[in-house]
């Protein structure tokens, strides 16, 4: 099966996405590491010269994937050398070409405003054109299946165009993302039928949620080289997700792709983390949920027999078991998270009921240790006897004052440090901004190695609403530092001192965790 990721190019005409070239390469190096065998580049045209210099640069970077340039056929009636867009393409010197063209006859007639003997002679001109220079060419066809739909024989006239011209794979498109798997199922079939000879591939869209399926459905009619994207990023509702199509090809239709599906999620993160996206929790094969068990049932059977909840075992796409700690969760989650944490302890260890007691109390008070696994060790720490008090807060004050020229935070912290009283104050662009100031700069003069760690996140939720000001919030914060990211929570009636109480956790846990890994519990 063929690998052809697009992340870089369809992945980039997503919403709130803008890679830049740096972006770009970074991405290239990570998907070579995979093993994809394909890597559309992107749209080398005039009006955008920076894919130019990707092209340039990535050259230099010996991958072993082809580089692909992306680019449509001629316009109608013009010769093909004197066409910008199809210049552009051999200027940019990929390892190979893909052209793409229409197939349906509405936009033919009404995006091209052609007739449908012309568009065929542009995607023969084209591709003629471009194999005429020694490229490799794959053929795109746009709308392929909404085409097929409307006129099945004028659809497989242009593949036939195309593939006579030179190219060696034709790729079939669900552009609008509007099919259905069993209509994918049906074409494909027929078109693999038609041209033995050529490698028929598939592009879907996710419009209706079908993305994968669609692909996987594909390579069930014989379809050999699958395109997506990494977590499916693409315009609209997005391309399909090659996350979930390499799980699946290999997982589900036993296609073996020769890549460590254990770097999925790795690949996964990268991504998320160039693109500037949040990465989504639930997303199937390498999501932080895809193998969180919650239920203190499922929490108990998953440890004795894995496979009653997982399909997979998780270490083949680089997850891991996660046992959430809930107030559904009884003993045996709690154990668990205990050991993932590096804590010594056995089932009938009394401790063990004195830690679950604080938990369930701490619950009852408004804390949820779901989404704060930084905190729910660091009491553990604490209930084990291991207390990690690198510094302690001793007083805290912020100041906020407004008028006409706007308002103004300030916080003062008193800390104690080995012995040491520190004081220190600091402006910020409010309250809670003040006051992390104040203690990073504190514990800067103490911990110089704080200074890597970044707030990456931070939510305020109120509990219980029906007291409406006076109710209790819950914040929560997430951190990060050398490439580890961790999650705390504080409660409280008062939003600064359930901050304080969240930042104070996020700072401790680096300086017991992060910043020395060894380090771990009783
Ligand atoms: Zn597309």
């Amino acid at each position: 099966m063929i690998i052809y990721d697009t992340t870089l190019r369809d992945g980039n005409q997503a919403f709130a996405v803008n890679f830049s070239v740096e972006d770009k390469l970074k991405i290239a190096r990570k998907l070579d590491e995979l093993g994809v065998h394909y890597i559309e580049g992107g749209w080398p045209n005039p009006t955008n010269p920076s894919e130019l210099e990707f092209f340039k640069r990535v050259k230099l970077e010996g991958l072993s994937a082809r580089i692909a340039a992306f680019g449509m056929t001629k316009r109608p009636r013009s010769k093909p050398e004197e066409d910008q867009n199809l210049n552009h393409l051999l200027e940019a010197e990929p390892d190979c070409i893909t052209i793409f063209g229409k197939t349906w006859k509405l936009h033919v007639a009404r995006v091209l405003e052609t007739t449908p003997e012309e568009n065929l002679a542009m995607i023969g001109g084209s591709i003629e054109y471009i194999k005429a220079h020694g490229y490799e060419v794959i053929y795109d066809a746009e709308h392929f299946f909404d085409g097929y739909k409307d006129d099945p024989s004028y659809a497989l006239e242009t593949l036939r165009v195309a593939f006579e011209s030179g190219a060696e794979q034709i790729v079939l498109c669900d552009t609008r993302g509007a099919s259905l798997p069993t209509e994918v199922f049906k074409a494909t079939e027929e078109v693999v039928r038609k041209f033995p000879r050529a490698v028929v591939g598939i592009h879907a869209h996710n419009d209706k949620g079908l993305a994968t399926a669609n692909s996987l459905f594909a390579l069930m009619a014989g379809a050999r080289h699958v395109q997506g994207t990494i977590n499916g990023i693409g315009e609209r509702c997005g391309n399909a997700d090659l996350i979930e199509v390499l799980g699946n090809a290999e997982l589900s239709l036993g296609i073996r792709l020769g890549i460590d599906l254990s770097a999925l999620s790795k690949v996964s993160s990268y991504v998320y983390e160039i693109a500037g996206l949040t990465p989504n929790d639930r997303q199937p094969f390498v999501g932080k949920c895809a193998f969180a068990h919650k239920g203190g049932v499922h929490g108990h059977a998953v440890l004795k027999c894995p496979e009653a909840y997982e399909f997979v075992d998780p270490s083949i796409l680089g997850g891991s078991r996660f046992i959430l700690v809930s107030s559904q969760a009884g003993r045996a989650n709690l154990l668990a998270k205990a050991k993932e944490f590096g804590y010594d302890l056995e089932r009938d260890d009394p401790r063990l009921a004195r830690i679950l007691e604080r938990v369930k109390e701490m619950e009852g008070e408004g804390y949820h240790f779901e989404n704060a696994d930084a905190t729910l060790d660091l009491v553990l720490a604490r209930s084990l006897g291991i207390d990690p008090r690198y510094f302690e807060i001793e007083g805290w004050r912020v100041i906020v004052s407004g008028g006409k020229g706007g308002v103004s935070s300030e916080s003062t912290v008193k800390l104690r440090v080995d012995g040491e009283e520190l004081l220190t104050a600091s402006e910020g662009n409010g309250p809670v901004n003040a006051f992390d100031l104040a203690l990073r700069k504190a514990l800067g003069s103490k911990y110089r190695e704080l200074s890597k760690v970044n707030l990456v996140g931070y939510r305020v939720r109120e509990i219980d609403v029906e007291h409406g000001t006076a109710a209790k919030v819950r914040v929560h914060i997430e951190f990060e530092a050398d490439g580890r990211r961790w999650s705390t929570i504080g409660v409280s009636t008062n939003i600064l001192e359930a901050s304080k109480e969240a930042l104070e956790d996020g700072y401790l846990y680096y300086l017991y965790r992060i910043r020395d890994p060894k380090r771990s519990g009783g």
